[in-house]
């Protein structure tokens, strides 16, 4: 029998060949080094901060050369598909405007190299196998699990390298009639491409992050195809998908560094140019003293829920992932503050190739510069989207406050440096709480720093309240009324003298406003008091100093 009776035998329903397929899928029309990349997850679990690196360095490649972004759904692993996965990746892709110009999602497909979803491709796959067995590079396999369990615990016992290779690959040199007549009799199989390499041989390699490598040729007949579904393995797909998808850079997990020498041999055994090579450094953390990969399991900031829920804005989430793959960014950043994420040159060259250590002070950092720097409207709207979907207590607040929210958010913000308070929406109400009326029915901690006697604290709030505030007073006017009741009541207003004689003195200035502060928000850490006492309005201040009477207790 002859290889290509066998391939017959194996795919007779197969009646395209590869060539066919290189038609359906020509070389893409695109300018000069415009790159085609693609992000190629498994719905094998939720999407985490290592696809989003993956995800965000496509997109730049994709943008800055004009190029295309493709999303193939990789879900040749059926048996662990977690439900929702894919449309957690295609919800990510769009909350952070990085979604693909290819895809294949929910009845809707974009472009024309696809079906963009592997568990669709399997006549393409099985065309591509049919090829391999017919000029010999891929035999059917019959070697049970038994068997596998036994030669890979022998290899390990004595040693050796694990897999099936030289002695070990039993099928390799029976002879086409003996692995037809077992097919025919029904007998399980997977296909094992047939390696031709030497192991004691080099190559080398160039990975566009990781540099030159010289790695040894693969000599490994691994399986091609499994024999439950007939779907192929990772190697296989790749090879088979990015040749016709056109891929030219593969941006992966160095994870997949290992493989390369087989999926180098399946190339050449096709003759398919072999695309370019990023591969990414693991993602690591901080934990205490020691520096760790960050764990799906430990780690909540791993999955991309965490930055939802705690609503952290995308592009400032995306500033920080591209903070840790590429050397350059944070320079590029001081330097392009209002320049678009896309636009940064990404050079795989500055990327770290012994891990990306991911820090959320970092990302806190960078979410508080972001923030500080929209207006107090446009946060405003993001604020209330986000709580409209995690915390419809605070949305029903700030809705019904509207215009104290917008206006409480805009205190220092215009200025030439405005106020970092918030790394994300999440952190707002729990400094802006004061402000509601409703929340002050719930139990009351007052922060009071030197000033704590009550009689004391009510006698200044009642003659403040009642005798010098008025709403109508400017900034100027307002301040120098606090100055002169602090004078008044045995208080420094004036700090030079408070530090030449302070026991002449029940306190100074700070002292005396600190307790106007704490008395109408509780806190003696806010924004402009001005500011604040002009959107509470004397009336709520006064409510305020009921509260505070009935609570506090020194
Ligand atoms: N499906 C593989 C993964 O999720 C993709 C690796 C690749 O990008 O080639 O790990």
């Amino acid at each position: 029998m002859t290889n290509k009776e066998l391939a017959d035998l194996i795919f007779p329903e197969i009646t395209q060949t590869i060539a066919d397929y290189e038609k359906l899928y020509p070389e893409r029309n695109l300018e000069e080094g415009a790159k085609v990349v693609r992000f190629a997850p498994s719905p094998t679990g939720f999407m985490h901060i290592g696809n989003m690196m993956s995800a965000t360095i496509n997109y730049c490649l994709a943008h800055a050369s004009h190029g295309i972004f493709f999303l193939r759904n990789e879900d040749t692993d059926q048996a662990r598909s977690v439900d929702g996965a894919m449309e957690f990746i295609h919800h990510v892709l769009k909350h952070y405007n990085i979604y693909p110009d290819e895809y294949e999602f929910a009845g809707e497909t974009k472009g024309k190299y696809g079906p963009y979803i592997q568990s669709k491709r399997m006549p393409i796959y099985h065309a591509f196998i049919k090829h391999l067995i017919s000029i010999g590079r891929a035999y059917p396999c019959f070697l049970t699990s038994e068997e596998l369990k036994e030669i890979r615990e022998y290899q390990a016992k004595s040693k050796k390298r694990i897999g099936i290779y030289g002695r070990y690959a039993k099928y390799r040199d029976v002879s086409n009639d003996e692995l037809a007549r077992r097919i025919k009799n029904g007998e399980k199989y997977t296909i094992r491409f047939r390696s031709e390499g030497d192991f004691t041989k080099k190559f080398l390699f160039e990975d566009l992050t990781k540099g030159k490598i010289e790695m040894p040729e693969n000599d490994i007949d691994v399986p091609i195809m499994k024999s439950e579904n007939r779907l192929p393995t990772y190697h296989f797909a790749h090879v088979v998908d990015d040749h016709l998808m056109r891929t030219t850079h593969v941006v992966r997990g160095e994870e997949w560094l290992s493989s390369l020498p087989l999926h180098y041999e399946l190339f050449a055994a096709f003759n398919f140019k072999m695309p370019k090579y990023i591969h990414t450094s693991l993602i690591l953390k901080k934990d205490q003293d020691t520096i760790r990969k960050i764990s799906k399991r430990k780690d909540p900031e791993a999955l991309m829920f965490y930055y939802e829920e705690k609503g952290y804005p995308p592009l400032a989430v995306i500033d920080a992932v591209l903070t840790i793959a590429n050397s350059n960014f944070e320079e590029w950043r001081t330097n392009h503050p209002d320049t678009p994420f896309y636009e940064f040159p990404f050079s795989p060259k500055k990327m770290s190739s012994s891990g990306a250590l991911f820090d959320l002070d970092k990302l806190d950092n960078i979410s508080k510069n972001y923030i500080s720097k929209i207006s107090a409207s446009e946060l405003y709207e993001k604020y209330l989207a986000w709580a409209k979907n995690y915390d419809e207590h605070v949305y029903e607040l700030i809705k019904k406050y509207k215009d104290d929210t917008i206006t409480f958010l805009n205190i220092e913000r215009t200025t030439k440096k405005p106020r970092k308070d918030y790394e994300n929406y999440l952190s707002i109400f729990p400094k802006t709480w004061y402000l509601y009326d409703e929340e002050w029915n719930k139990p009351l901690t007052y922060d009071f720093t030197k000033i704590t006697d009550k009689e004391e604290i009510i006698m200044i709030m009642e003659e403040y309240l009642n005798n010098y505030y008025d709403e109508a007073d400017s900034e100027e006017v307002w301040f120098n009324k606090i100055k002169a009741l602090c004078d008044k009541m045995g208080y420094a207003s004036n700090m030079k003298e408070y530090k030449e004689n302070p026991n002449n003195f029940k306190g100074n200035i700070a002292d005396f406003t600190t307790v106007i502060r704490v008395v109408i928000t509780t806190s003696n850490m806010t924004p402009n008091l001005y500011d604040i006492m002009q959107i509470l309005g004397k009336k709520r201040m006064s409510d305020r100093l009921t509260k505070f009477k009935e609570n506090y207790n020194n």
